[in-house]
């Protein structure tokens, strides 16, 4: 049912160095609002959802959650109901954001939890509470990220992307797109995560899903940490759009792409390298990185 309603992505060459290849994969075009890396990490939860005669679905998000969006979009087209329990009781009395506001439109349930109640939200006497709740709800966890969403990553690479290119890079919120594209991988390629968060927790979440080690995580990049921005980096976005006309968002793919950019000036990558960037989409109908300012 997911496969349907794909479209078809492009690779975009950009021109950065005479001495190595840089192609984007556009998987932001793959569907305008099940962007990206959502498409794949939803699309086997959704169908041992149906497979498991499950026809509502619960997942976890803070108020700029690509997750939310995408599954709210998702359960919108499939005739599904959602709920989404999203961190931070005091946005319950403040308008919606972009975000909030396109999955409450789309028909998911919103609600609002204390931090601290959010933090819970793997713990199983939670879940149980949970299901007790809102019982029939297929529920996935938070950012997507479980056994089935790395299934689905692992679809991002085809065959060409593991024989064509030396190094594999991606924006890495929770791991599970990584982990997925580890697993693709061959052994003769490095796996790049630039990371949205600071922290080295990323890299024992990472090795929960996969035990192949040709991969390295860098959170250099994330500046002051998740979903924090500077006007620096907005004005790289706008003159990366612009130069490249790729349009990019500030959490993930643009705190990406400057670092790929740092890396090439201090001549990290060995010469001759062939790179594959993976736009991992996020740009929710493309207005939604002016709402985060
Ligand atoms: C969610 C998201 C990520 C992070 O994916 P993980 O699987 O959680 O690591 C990266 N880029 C974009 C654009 C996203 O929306």
């Amino acid at each position: 049912m997911f496969d349907q309603i794909a479209q078809s992505v492009t690779y975009q060459k950009l021109n950065l160095s005479a001495q190595l290849t840089v192609t984007v994969k556009r998987l932001d075009q793959i569907h305008p609002y099940i962007s990206g890396n959502k498409f794949f990490k939803l699309k086997y939860n959704f169908s041992a959802a149906h497979h498991l005669g499950l026809n509502k679905v619960l997942t976890f998000g803070g108020a700029y959650s690509n997750h939310i969006a995408a599954t709210a979009y998702a359960a919108h087209l499939l005739g599904i109901e959602s709920v989404g329990i999203i961190r931070g009781e005091e946005l319950a009395h403040q308008p919606l954001n972009h975000t909030l506001n396109l999955a409450a439109e789309l028909g998911m349930q919103l609600h609002f939890v204390s931090r601290e109640q959010y933090r819970q939200r793997d713990q199983p006497e939670y879940l149980t509470a949970l299901t007790q709740q809102f019982p029939e709800y297929f529920i996935i966890p938070e950012g997507g990220t479980n056994a089935l969403a790395i299934q689905g990553c692992k679809e991002i690479l085809s065959h060409e992307d593991v024989q064509n290119y030396d190094v594999i890079c991606c924006a890495v919120g929770t791991g599970g797109t990584i982990s997925g594209l580890i697993e693709a991988s061959s052994s003769q390629q490095t796996i790049l995560g630039f990371s949205a968060l600071k922290g080295d927790f990323l890299k024992r979440d990472i090795h929960k899903w996969t035990q192949k080690t040709n991969w390295q995580l860098t959170d250099a990049y994330c500046g002051a940490g998740y979903a924090k921005t500077t006007p620096e980096l907005l004005k790289f976005m706008q003159s990366f759009e612009i130069e490249h006309a790729i349009p990019l968002e500030q959490v993930y793919t643009a705190k990406m792409m400057k670092g790929i950019l740092d890396l090439i000036q201090h001549h990290y990558f060995p010469y001759g390298s062939r790179i594959l960037v993976i736009h991992t989409g996020g740009l929710q109908g493309r207005t939604n990185h002016r709402d985060q300012t």
